[in-house]
């Protein structure tokens, strides 16, 4: 049986597992208004979900709202009615999408009416769009706000100093406004009991990512690897659900490992490896089904990727440590990816290429995230002289159903793989010679 005539998949457990998280997320989010539980906005990268938690409030992710409308293909209407107002066409679209979401009576992916925030906590992590984000919203909904200024990696490490500057924020301006707003005071030992948790989902997390070393790979660790890293990178980290989910996780994992089989897809499994691709950037979420066949299709595998990392990376070693909780929390944020510079995004990616045996490098191109593109083609130029491999360049977009040409897309992916193939030919032909 080939890729293109598999049959449909079954979901698995787990699949069916983070579905009720995230439904059980929304239906708190939606209810707080009756609970009088109070919610916390904040982004992906550099989100404190344990902190938050020690507050009992709820955590309301914006660019998950925007993903979870754009897979839903709702986006669309949402950012023209943001730049029918006047918001231009380079914004990010996670931006426009949530404006645009909230001008049109802020239903979430659900269809129900989400609660406004009672804090806006901004964790900066890199990205300058956040911080122009929140200033949009709180212009909107003139609530609280508080924010981490995490200091950029620019030489890429980390100092004592860096993680000093960010634990003093947490004390004297995050934390105080968690207990003036919650009314609940701050207990160190629960935050620690949260962060036993985290890090021995995150472990199980690395491991499930790095059976991708495996030939063939049982898992996608780009389109299939958003799915895991859903929970950990949202209002679960922390959580005994989001424990139990990787655990389940893991466990379906070592079962394909130990069967030889490759990555369950929408389309179905994929039986026969014939590309193994590391790929950098976000993925479209428009259109993410017919993204994920094209490389289906093909027989192609993405063994590692930059955009699993965004909330956090871990399998360089990193795990909160409940023995050094506010210093961690400050690891955590410095760390992410997008707080990284430019050359430690490409010896990430120099590394993910020889560790996982990649046969090349993809680029996903997104049009409105600055945060992700500038440098981009350096990075391909840089990787493609480090390891001798072919880099492929494509452009999309992460929530405008405009930016996602499929025939374009379909025929770069295609010619690209077959320049992998001359490669590979010639490598053969110089072997023999
Ligand atoms: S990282 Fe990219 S997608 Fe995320 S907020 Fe910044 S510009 Fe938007």
């Amino acid at each position: 049986m080939t890729n293109r005539d598999a049959p449909q998949v079954i979901k698995d457990s787990s699949m069916l597992k983070q579905k009720e998280m995230i439904a059980g997320n929304y239906a708190k989010l939606e209810a707080a208004p009756a609970t009088g539980q109070k919610v916390v906005s904040t982004f992906v990268p550099g989100n404190l979900n344990e902190l938050i938690m020690c507050f009992d409030m709820l955590n309301n992710l914006p660019e998950i709202n925007a993903l979870q409308n754009g897979m839903r293909k709702r986006t669309g209407a949402y950012i023209m009615e943001a730049e029918k107002r006047g918001h231009s066409e380079d914004v990010c679209t996670y931006v426009k999408a949530d404006l645009g979401m909230i001008a049109k009576g802020n239903l979430g992916p659900d269809g129900q009416k989400l609660p406004d925030p009672d804090l806006l906590l901004l964790s900066y992590t890199g990205c300058f769009t956040f911080m122009k984000w929140f200033e949009l919203l709180r212009d909107h909904y003139k609530c609280e706000t508080a924010m981490l200024h995490v200091p950029y990696q620019g030489d890429g490490k980390i100092t004592p100093n860096m993680i000093a500057y960010v634990v003093k924020q947490l004390k004297e301006e995050v934390i105080p406004k968690l207990e003036k707003i919650s009314g609940v005071k701050f207990d160190i030992d629960r935050l620690r009991e949260y962060l036993a948790r985290s890090a021995r989902a995150e472990e199980d997390l690395v491991w499930v990512l790095e059976t991708a070393k495996s030939k063939p790979s049982p898992i996608d660790a780009y389109f299939g690897g958003v799915y895991y890293i859903g929970p950990i990178f949202t209002a679960f980290r922390g959580t005994e659900d989001a424990v139990e989910y990787y655990r389940l996780l893991r466990t379906e994992i070592t079962e394909r490992l130990a069967r030889g089989q490759g990555p369950v897809t929408p389309t179905g499994e994929l039986t026969e490896e014939r590309y193994r691709l590391v790929v950098e950037g976000p993925p479209n979420w428009t259109s993410f089904r017919d993204f994920w066949k094209m490389f289906y299709e093909e027989g192609a595998v993405v063994v590692a990727s930059t955009y699993s990392k965004v909330g956090g990376l871990y399998d360089l070693g990193f795990r909160h440590d409940p023995a050094r909780p506010l210093e961690s929390l400050a690891e955590y944020c410095l760390g992410c990816y997008t707080n990284r510079n430019l050359p430690s995004r490409i010896d990430l990616i120099e590394r993910y290429m020889h560790e996982y045996q990649a046969d090349g490098l993809v680029i996903n191109s997104i049009k409105s995230c600055n945060s992700f593109s500038a440098g981009q083609l350096l990075v391909l130029r840089e990787i493609e002289r480090r390891t001798g491999k072919p880099g492929a360049f494509i452009e999309s977009d992460l929530v405008d159903p405009r930016y996602f040409s499929p025939a374009n897309i379909k025929n770069r992916l295609e010619s690209y793989f077959q320049m992998i193939d001359q490669r590979r030919a010639g490598s053969r032909a110089a072997r023999a010679a």
